[in-house]
Parts: C-alpha cells; sequence; structure tokens
C-alpha cells in the first residue's frame, strides 16, 4: 500500500519499555517456517490465569505445541526467539468494525477494505468483524485470505445489513433498506447466498430524529430468516425496550449496549434464558462522542496510524466546535456512562460478552479504539483478565471461529507479543513489541507511519 509507509526503526523509547533487542537464533526465515517462542507469560485467551515461562511452536501458520519453557524440543531448523519474560496473548478480535467505507463509499474497494485490516494488524487486532456496510469487496478480501493469509486481520462480514426504509443506520446509498417484513427477509437471503459469517439489523431512531423504528414484524422476520439460513443474528440497540423487544425474538446478539436506561434483573434474566451476548459494548464510541477535544491526538500510539491531516482535523478547534454544537452533545457523557454500567451488570449477571468499537468510520480509529475500549472495559469495573478474555477467546466463541482466540495445539497462530503484561495494567496492551499472523511477523503500529515517509513518525 502507497499510503502505508513502515518506518525504519521500532519506537520503543516511547515506551521505555524495550532497551534490549530480541535475541534471535537459527536461520531466519520470511516466511512462515517453524518458529520457536520461549520464556515469555502466556495469556491464552480462555479466560485462565497466566502461565510463567512458557514456550510454543508454530510451523506453517499453525501452533504445534505450547507448554513450559522448560520442556520445549527445539525442531531442527527453527528460527528460537527468547522473549526474556516478555507477555504472549492471542490476537486480538474487534467484533464491530466497518471495514473500506472511511473515505467514503466511492473509495470503497480491495485497497480500502485491506488498508484497515493492515492496521488493524498492526494494533495486534488480528481477526474483525465487519458489521452491516460491506460490498464485494470485503468478501473478495475474506476468500483470498482464507487461502493465503496476507499479515493483515482476518475478516468476517455480514455484508449488508438491514436498515427499516427511512429510519436509522447503514450508509446512505447502499442498496439496504427495507420497506416490508418480505423485503427483509430477501436482504437476508442475499447476504447468505454471498456467504455472510452473520446477518446485521438496525434498531435505532437517533434519539428521535429519525421518526421511524424499524418495526418488530421486520426484526422478528429478519431474526427467523437469519436462523433458517443458520446464521445468528445481530443488532444495533439503543432503547432497553426494543432491545428487550428484540431477545424475546431471539436475536442472538447486541452490538452496542443499551444507553438509555439502566438493565434490572428482569431484562438480565432475559438475556440469560434466551443466550443473548452482549457482543460488543462500544464504550470507546460513546466516549468519542463524549470528549469535545479528543483525548488521544498527541499520543504516538494514536498518530502513527492516521495521516497528519486527520490529526490537524481532530486537534482543530472547528472539530471542538462542531462537536460541542451537537444538540445531543450535553447528553453523550451520562450515555457512556450507562453503557458502561450495564456492560458491567451484564458481566456479573452471567451474561456473555465480547469486545467491539464500531471502528472505521468517522472519528473511531482502528485498531487504536480496541485499545481503548479494553481501558474503557476496565474502568467500567471489569478485571483486565475479563477485558481480555472478551476480546479473544469469547469473541471467537461467538464467531463460531474454532482455530482462533485462544493459544493452542492446531490454533492458528495469530499472537501479539507485549513487553509489558496487561493484566497488571491494561495499558500495557499498547507495548505491541511483535505481532504474528498465521506465524508470520506483521509490522506493529511501532513500526507504521501512515502517510509519511519512513522514520517520520519516529
Ligand atoms: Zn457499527
Amino acid at each position: 500500500m502507497k499510503k502505508h509507509l513502515i518506518g525504519a526503526a521500532v519506537a520503543c523509547a516511547l515506551l521505555g519499555a524495550c532497551a534490549a533487542p530480541t535475541a534471535v537464533s537459527g536461520p531466519s526465515h520470511g516466511d512462515a517456517g517453524t518458529t520457536v517462542l520461549r520464556h515469555f507469560t502466556l495469556f491464552d485467551g480462555t479466560g485462565a490465569a497466566p502461565r510463567q515461562d512458557a514456550a510454543l511452536v508454530m510451523s506453517h501458520g499453525v501452533i504445534t505445541w505450547v507448554g513450559a519453557a522448560s520442556a520445549v524440543k527445539v525442531p531442527s531448523g527453527a528460527r528460537v526467539v527468547d522473549l526474556g519474560g516478555k507477555f504472549v496473548m492471542p490476537g486480538l478480535i474487534d467484533s464491530h468494525v466497518h471495514l473500506g467505507v472511511d473515505k467514503g463509499l466511492a473509495n470503497y474497494s480491495v485497497d480500502a477494505v485491506e488498508a484497515q485490516l493492515k492496521l488493524y494488524a498492526a494494533y495486534g487486532v488480528t481477526a474483525v468483524l465487519s458489521l452491516g456496510t460491506d460490498q464485494d469487496a470485503a468478501f473478495e478480501v475474506r476468500r483470498a485470505q482464507r487461502e493465503h493469509p496476507n499479515g493483515m486481520a482476518r475478516v468476517y462480514t455480514t455484508g449488508l445489513g438491514v436498515v427499516y426504509d427511512g429510519g436509522y443506520g447503514g450508509l446512505a446509498g447502499l442498496p439496504q433498506r427495507a420497506r416490508t417484513p418480505e423485503e427483509a427477509r430477501a436482504l437476508v437471503d442475499a447476504q447468505a447466498a454471498k456467504g455472510a459469517d452473520a446477518i446485521k439489523l438496525w434498531m435505532d431512531d437517533g434519539f428521535g430524529d429519525i421518526p421511524k423504528l424499524m418495526p418488530y414484524s421486520m426484526s422478528s422476520a429478519v431474526i427467523s430468516e437469519a436462523h433458517a439460513k443458520g446464521l445468528k443474528a445481530v443488532a444495533h440497540v439503543y432503547y432497553r425496550d426494543s432491545a428487550r423487544e428484540l431477545v424475546d425474538e431471539g436475536l442472538d446478539a447486541f452490538a452496542h449496549e443499551v444507553r438509555d436506561f439502566p438493565l434490572d434483573d428482569a431484562f438480565l434474566a432475559a438475556m440469560k434464558q434466551h443466550h443473548t451476548w452482549q457482543l460488543a459494548a462500544t464504550l470507546s464510541r460513546e466516549a468519542s462522542f463524549a470528549y469535545p477535544k479528543l483525548p488521544f491526538t498527541d499520543d504516538p500510539f494514536f498518530y502513527r496510524g492516521v495521516s497528519p491531516d486527520v490529526r490537524a482535523r481532530l486537534n482543530s478547534p472547528a472539530f471542538e466546535e462542531k462537536a460541542k454544537a451537537d444538540p445531543h452533545f450535553p447528553m453523550y457523557y451520562g450515555v457512556l456512562r450507562t453503557a458502561m454500567e450495564n456492560l458491567v451488570r451484564e458481566a456479573k449477571a452471567g451474561i456473555p460478552y465480547g469486545m467491539g468499537t464500531d471502528s472505521g468510520l468517522g472519528q473511531r480509529f482502528p485498531g487504536y479504539f480496541a485499545h481503548w475500549e479494553l481501558e474503557l472495559m476496565v474502568d467500567a469495573g471489569l478485571t483486565p483478565l475479563e477485558a481480555l478474555t472478551a476480546a479473544t477467546g469469547s469473541n471467537a466463541k461467538f464467531l463460531g471461529a474454532a482455530d482462533i482466540g485462544t493459544i493452542a495445539q492446531g490454533k492458528r497462530a495469530d499472537l501479539m507479543v507485549l513487553e509489558k503484561s496487561p493484566l497488571d495494567s491494561i495499558r500495557n496492551t499498547r507495548t505491541i513489541s511483535q505481532v504474528y499472523v498465521a506465524g508470520s511477523p506483521a509490522p506493529t503500529i511501532w513500526q507504521t507511519c501512515v502517510a509519511r515517509q519512513a522514520g517520520a513518525c519516529d
């Protein structure tokens, strides 16, 4: 990608965390041959406590052995990486993104999708579920990378989600509007025929600005048609009452939190009874509206991933004025707090939950937002272990992706190596040392400097 220049030096100095270079011995492979990682602390994505001084072997993209460093047998010819106490975890999975539409529908293309997938991978996000704005390019990329992993985040997609005609959701210009339950079923069938991984619908009216909420006759048609095709149904929700109806209709997951009222025990019991997931709380999305000046624009972990003009726009007085001029601006902080509190209520009630950001659109930035989301989940009251499990093993479980999300023999070697343990402080997810996609190293964000000369971010 022309726009994705890689910096020459890793900016470890910015982290103050990696003075000693990683010791590497054995032949160096540019491909995904056999690599042994050893002497690291392992978080395996299942929710189990970390294991000290672990090792793993990965060969041709797959983890072939995991255990104690003292027990590892190094295959002949393998590349050996001594990690000296660093931290290894599964690559993150972001269960709510939008691919290839950040520069408008006119620029939607395989290149636009792949530019974002590279950026996700640079941030250690090695799989994404794209929710409802995908046309053919996302399916093409998915098909190609499942045959030959290409060093980018792995794509899961719902294709085009169902929007009630005249109502909230989707993108203007995409053929995803339904007037009747029959038209909604036809849209679902078309996504299923393309091989969609799930089905998306929107149930919202934008704070009442759009006086048309999807009728329940349509949402129930979408959900039942998805299930008839063997697919899960995922909904954009906002209101408690319509979300409650969707639970009864058999919806599989919420792609945002309920944000108007606290969830009470009866609501939580219904979610539990119907096995409804809180797939994505999108706390970072809500936070991005609550701040008139975004709190991360001068953080190199962020600005390495965007062009200088994007950063200048976010730092401009005009951006702040526009945010404050939004008539709903005074509500956003309360909306965020309600979302945070509802996520913790669900977690305490035993409702399964994942991690998702709604990144890829507007001021919601691929990859960076996954790290902010994890931080906000912990700010809300989850433990780092719970937040990281949501973002790895739990998200994979919802996707039915048996080969990713955890570190075990037979799983795909999608890994993130960190300088410091995120179980000690969740912000340590930012100390990215290495990313592996299907066993091959991918450039990390600390080696990336989008839309500038190599080294311009150092
Ligand atoms: Zn979304």
